[in-house]
């Protein structure tokens, strides 16, 4: 089955909505970076939130969602675009932790509580936008309800969710957004925050095949105007000649100093961890188009 990103409007344009599937996306991260499951959980859960935030941006707008909380797991760090193309990584894949209260995954305790969620957009603009919130809860959904209650000054409800298999390949992902538009009136709000309050885990709908459009559909009833359907899907834009140019901007004397102290050069792409070697001979032929 193929991933899935809907995006649509409901309520009188009183609310926006958002929900994916993205099994197949959180499995090639899964795949790329070996990562166990509290690790898959985190940076699934986080995938998941940014690709929706991503089809938020217009155009080639861009945006980094940073989770850098203090727990085993390090950063989750993430990219997505409007085109619902998403990349990311954590710095410590290989973490272990015994299931939380709950029986469930801690992926609180991989995150850690202390320190913030970052999102930094590429809005084409000189500068980036940035917002920060700190670390409230480090399981996540509730994370990004406050950044964006916080920093965007738009009431929402996140729903993230991740399921992990024993041999560690992903079973389901996938996730909603829900968001307060000014013109939702206080019978609207209840409505919305007793349905938030009701909602089964994304996991367990999901499981009942239930799909993007289905789950909003649980949120806000039949009165559901879709605007978008999309496919969101693992990509890394590094490439050869993209490292091979990053390799050029160091100038000649950095690049004749790796020839010469280390013979070889290794660049490694956190995002998709692809590694691209040169030896020597290829790196003279660089140095030769720094020189030129
Ligand atoms: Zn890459």
């Amino acid at each position: 089955m193929k991933d899935q990103l809907v995006r649509g409007t409901a309520w009188n344009d009183g609310i926006r909505v958002f929900a994916a599937r993205t099994t197949n996306l959180v499995g090639e991260l899964q795949r790329r970076h070996d990562t166990y499951p509290v690790a898959t959980a985190a940076l699934g859960r986080t995938a998941t939130a940014a690709a929706m935030m991503g089809v938020m941006l217009k155009g080639q707008e861009k945006l980094t969602v940073q989770v850098k909380g203090d727990g085993p797991i390090g950063q989750v760090v993430v990219d997505a675009n409007a085109s619902a193309e998403v990349r990311g990584y954590v710095d410590f894949p290989h973490v272990h932790l015994a299931s939380n209260a709950q029986g469930k995954l801690d992926v609180a305790g991989a995150v850690g509580r202390n320190g913030y969620l970052y999102v930094i957009k590429d809005l084409g603009l000189r500068e980036p936008y940035k917002g920060s919130v700190p670390i409230i809860s480090g399981e996540l959904g509730e994370d990004f309800t406050y950044y964006f209650a916080l920093s965007e000054q738009t009431p929402s409800a996140v729903g993230l969710g991740v399921l992990v298999d024993t041999d560690h390949s992903v079973l389901h992902a996938g996730g909603f957004i829900v968001q307060v538009m000014p013109g939702l009136d206080d019978a609207g709000l209840s409505r919305l925050e007793n349905a938030v309050a009701a909602m089964p885990p994304v996991t367990a709908l999901l499981q009942q095949g239930e799909t993007p459009e289905s789950i909003l559909k649980f949120l806000v009833g039949d009165d559901l105007t879709l605007h978008d359907e999309m496919e969101p899907r693992f990509q890394c834009h590094c490439s050869v000649e993209r490292v091979e140019r990053t390799l050029i901007s160091m100038g000649a004397n950095e690049l004749r100093q790796l020839i010469d102290e280390d013979g070889q050069a290794e660049v490694h792409c956190h995002f998709c961890n692809e590694t691209y070697a040169f030896d020597a001979s290829q790196l003279e032929a660089l140095l030769r188009r720094a020189e030129s």
